[in-house]
């Protein structure tokens, strides 16, 4: 049986008393929220503190509000479950909804939440493994060893993005707040990642994600694409988050897409060849193109990596002419099937 290290816990009722316990010592403290992902990694030795915090009673993280400015704004500790079963959000971003019930199995959803989710740590064939087995062949650079497996020679660890929220939220442009003692910030969504396996958020370690702001829609459509080996629960081996907006006449104003799961961080691909544009199926495949070209997965997560690059393009495709109404070439991925070719 895998066990917890023993370990300090406090259950803070204020933002302030939180981010003023984590200030005291950020370097040894855990943030927990659901737990789904920190408890497993904490039993695995993945991830180590001497002191968890659980912000599950604090008001300030709670909640889904529409502001009169057409936003949401979404409390870090809305648990996912809440976020499908939000009619406003299923009205409004039908993507984020379809990207966060896609997220592992219901029971983990009614835990998780999405900030949990966003601060995700980074996964690997060669770390996601139980302790004997990372000793075995000696451990690598995540966990203070000097090779990685994946690359060896390679000075950065290539451990993937596993979010599928992140490529979602990136793509519809949304913004999260980070607070600290120091005071609060808000970056983009995009803007919280970090291309590296360890690194792999620009947050401080004294720093709390405390609310998610939606743009409004206005005239735009989004949709989340994701490719795993099981449906009823798996990881994204390929995450792709899409938005378009069109004006009254159909031409696109807007377009933003991003890969998940492809490398440490989301990845932007170049959609300015739609801009301005109405919508065409050589369109859509020249972006496709581009994304296939700037992905580059590695051997670290299921399936072969040249088919995963493959699917970018099919992905990539499916998802743009989801949203401009164009003929279908692949069904949309849904719960228990894979895309389908028609
Ligand atoms: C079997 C299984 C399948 C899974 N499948 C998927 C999947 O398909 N897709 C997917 O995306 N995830 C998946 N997960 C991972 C996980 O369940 C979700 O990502 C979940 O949303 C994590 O949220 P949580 O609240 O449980 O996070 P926790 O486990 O509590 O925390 C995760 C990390 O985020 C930090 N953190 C949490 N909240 C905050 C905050 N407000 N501010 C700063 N840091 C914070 C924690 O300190 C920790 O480092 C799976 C997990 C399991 C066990
Ligand atoms: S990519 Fe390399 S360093 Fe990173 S977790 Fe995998 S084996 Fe370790």
């Amino acid at each position: 049986m895998m066990r917890l290290p023993s370990l300090q816990w406090a259950a803070p009722r204020t933002l302030t008393e939180l981010t003023t316990r984590l200030a005291a010592d950020p370097a040894s403290t855990k943030l927990l929220a659901g737990g789904t992902d920190l408890i497993p990694n904490l039993k695995r030795r993945h991830q180590h503190a001497r002191q968890l915090l659980w912000i599950g009673k604090i008001s300030e993280l709670q909640g889904i509000q529409p502001e009169a400015s057409g936003e949401v704004s979404l409390g870090a500790s809305t648990t996912l479950t809440a976020i499908t079963r939000s009619d406003h959000l299923r009205r409004h971003y039908p993507g984020l909804v379809r990207a966060v019930a896609s997220i592992s199995s219901p029971v983990l959803r009614n835990m998780g939440t999405i900030g949990g989710n966003l601060c995700l740590d980074t996964r690997c064939t060669y770390y996601n493994q139980s302790e004997e087995w990372r000793r075995s062949i000696d451990y690598c650079l995540k966990e203070a060893g000097d090779t990685c497996w994946v690359a060896p020679g390679s000075p950065r660890c290539w451990a993937i993005s596993a979010s599928d929220s992140a490529p979602l939220l990136a793509a519809i442009g949304a913004k999260v707040s980070l607070h600290s003692v120091a005071g609060e910030r808000e970056i983009d969504v995009e803007k919280l990642f970090v291309d590296d396996g360890i690194q792999y958020l620009a947050k401080r370690p004294d720093e709390v994600l405390t609310r998610i702001r939606l743009p409004a829609v206005s005239h735009s459509r989004s949709t989340y694409w994701k490719l795993r080996r099981r449906h009823s629960i798996d990881f994204p081996v390929l995450g792709v988050g899409a938005m378009v907006a069109s004006d009254g006449g159909g031409r696109i104003t807007a377009a933003r897409v991003f890969l998940g799961a492809v490398a440490s961080a989301p990845l932007s691909v170049d959609t300015s060849a739609l801009l301005g544009q109405l919508p065409t199926e050589e369109l859509v495949h020249t972006v496709a193109e581009r994304a296939r070209d700037l992905a580059t997965p590695l051997d670290n997560t299921d399936f072969t990596l040249q088919w995963r690059r493959r699917m970018v393009h099919s992905y990539v495709d499916g998802a743009l002419r989801e949203l401009c109404g164009l003929p279908a070439k692949v069904v949309a991925p849904r719960e228990g099937r894979f895309a389908i070719e028609v």
